[in-house]
């Protein structure tokens, strides 16, 4: 059976003066999927998010939400979607429960249900023991994880992640990715935007590469690599010179290749080709293709 889309954009474009933040943009985001939208600064990925909040107003396309026109039903949409914005926007003078709690009254939660709404979200941010801790007294990695249970208090259908670990050490990232995996095994729909590829490639269902506000490239990472990076990569170090000459001799038996600081990475070397050269072989990664396609490197 076809999923329902959760998120439809077609044609999409916003411009900011002569700048164009996102050129003609379709996206499909199919119910109790997670998509990650993933590209380098300046691709379009904030403002696509923005867009799908109505803080932003697209200037070409359609945009539809859970089945609301964007944006004249944004009302609608916004009260069955959950948003953590990129920057951290808790009430640091207020308690753990006492943040959820002004939220559960701006979803209009009843009173009812408002305390079970509370512990679930308190539950599944892990913060069980903080509950009383005021917000300025937490760790980095508690205040995401509050940030985002935040936005689950009135149980939304879709949630939107603005790059949800964006600054975060490596640790704490790894306790966020469980959160949103959790999250995602419950149903939720997710968007997520984020420049980490490991994170997309952890979390997402599918990927679509933002490049200059455009789609590069969409579908799971799986097919994302074998389409457009091959199997197998071989990666070759050597002085600067010699990295040229190996490019010029894979590019001459129809290889692609990526540099990667001081190596060069041969991509495809699986289709042999009657190629052949010394070097450590690897699988073909999200990374390939994220810098085959947007010509930038990682972060
Ligand atoms: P990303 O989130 O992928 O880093 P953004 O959506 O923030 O990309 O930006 C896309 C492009 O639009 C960039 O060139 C950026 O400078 C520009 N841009 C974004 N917001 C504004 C704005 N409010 N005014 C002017 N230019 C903007």
């Amino acid at each position: 059976m076809e999923r329902q889309l959760a998120i439809r954009l077609r044609g999409v474009v916003k411009r900011y003066g002569k700048i164009t933040a996102v050129d003609g943009l379709d996206l499909d985001v199919p119910e109790g999927t997670c998509v990650g939208l993933l590209g380098p600064n300046g691709a379009g990925k904030s403002t696509t998010m923005r867009l799908l909040t109505a803080q932003s107003i697209a200037d070409e396309g359609e945009l539809e939400l859970l089945g609301y026109r964007l944006p004249d039903e944004s009302k609608q949409a916004r009260a069955e979607l959950g948003v953590t914005p990129q920057l951290d926007n808790l009430d640091t003078t207020l308690t753990v429960e006492q943040n959820l709690l002004v939220f559960t009254h701006l979803y209009r939660i009843p009173r009812a249900v408002r305390r079970a709404a509370i512990d679930r979200a308190v539950e599944m941010a892990k913060l069980g023991d903080r509950r009383d801790t005021r917000v300025d007294k937490l760790s980095g990695g508690m205040r995401r994880r509050l940030l985002i249970a935040r936005a689950l208090v009135h149980r939304p259908r879709l949630v939107l992640l603005d790059e949800p670990t964006v600054g975060l050490d490596p640790q704490v990232r790894q306790e966020l990715w469980a959160l949103i995996d959790a999250l995602r095994s419950e149903g939720t729909t997710i968007l997520m935007s984020t420049h980490y590829i490991e994170e997309a490639e952890r979390l997402a269902d599918s990927v679509l590469i933002m490049s200059h506000g455009k789609a590069v490239a969409a579908g799971s990472p799986t097919d994302l690599v074998h389409e457009h990076a091959g199997s197998e990569v071989i990666e070759v170090y050597g002085p600067p010179a010699r990295l040229q000459e190996i490019e010029a001799e894979a590019s001459d038996h129809g290889l692609r290749t990526r540099r990667t600081g001081t190596s060069v990475s041969i991509l495809g070397v699986e289709s042999g080709n009657g190629y052949a050269i010394e070097g450590d072989r690897r699988p073909a990664n999200l990374e390939d293709v994220f810098v085959l396609l947007t010509g930038e490197e990682i972060a």
